[in-house]
């Protein structure tokens, strides 16, 4: 993503040493000794969505749609992420509609696109615009819908503090932008926020 080359995986090794020992702890004790290899293997994890492009995986797999033009909606989508401010867990759902045109895809795509884009360092706004964009653009549909619901763990464990607070954005474009009849559909489809 940067000119940079990629650290060594020692070298992450080496950073959450560095952490462990900022926080106050001692790296070489018993119970921390295997930590940086736990940590950079668990990083591995939740940022895998770096080694895909989102476009591709819709790219792949859709299909013309045989005549089929009603919306198709997938509804609470878990959701893991991680904020790029403070790199703590972002957790919720996504919920996707779109009113195909020519092209449809197996629902389970729509949730792999959400998994690609929240295994990425994100903000809330920019990822549930990322996610439509990217439908929008490859399955050319009369409308795309995405509404997320997360709660933010920069905000319920530290600063703030204000547990239970979920934070919700959505981004509508074409048909659930323009008609207020299929966006009607569409939230009251997902039921009540
Ligand atoms: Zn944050």
């Amino acid at each position: 993503m940067t000119g940079e080359p990629r650290p060594s995986r020692a070298e992450a090794e080496a950073a959450v040493r560095t952490l462990l020992r900022w926080a106050g702890d001692d790296p070489d004790r018993e119970g921390l000794v295997g930590t940086p290899d736990r940590v950079v293997r668990a990083y591995e994890e939740f940022f895998a969505g770096y080694q895909e492009d989102p476009a591709d995986i819709l790219r792949r797999t859709f299909e013309e749609t045989d005549g089929y033009d009603e919306m198709v909606l997938l509804k609470d989508i878990r959701l893991e992420s991680h904020c790029e401010h403070h790199m703590v867990p972002i957790i919720g759902v996504a919920h996707i509609a779109y009113l195909p045109d020519h092209r449809v895809v197996g629902i389970s795509k729509l949730a792999r696109i959400v998994e690609v884009f929240a295994k990425r360092l994100q903000i809330q706004e920019k990822m549930t615009a990322q996610i439509a964009n990217t439908i929008n653009e490859v399955l050319e549909p009369k409308g795309v819908a995405v509404v997320i619901e997360a709660a933010h763990q920069c905000m319920t464990t530290r600063g703030v503090k204000k547990p239970g607070v979920n934070m919700v954005t959505s981004r509508m474009l074409g048909a659930f932008r323009d008609d207020p009849t299929t966006r009607k559909e569409f939230l009251h489809m997902i039921g009540p926020r």
